[in-house]
């Protein structure tokens, strides 16, 4: 029988996700959770939706130090 999940541990293994993966027991209780609280869903997105702009973000700042290392060899 689950366990029933508190928000707070939701929302953790949300942004736990990001860096790590789940195990199939956290996943398990997340999607569980999930499927009860439309609070968390709502979260859930969000946090897919920020680590997608993230990923966006740093593909930018990477083209930024390219372009900055070489364009500024000649100006002092
Ligand atoms: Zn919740």
């Amino acid at each position: 029988m689950f366990k029933m999940m508190m928000c707070k541990e939701a929302t953790h293994l949300m942004s736990k996700r990001l860096d790590v993966p789940l195990t199939f027991q956290e996943k398990l209780s997340l999607k569980v959770h999930l499927a009860m609280c439309s609070y968390c869903t709502q979260c859930n997105q969000q946090f897919s939706l920020l680590h997608e702009t993230g990923k966006q973000y740093e593909k930018l700042i990477e083209r930024d130090i390219v372009t900055l290392s070489s364009g500024s060899g000649d100006s002092r």
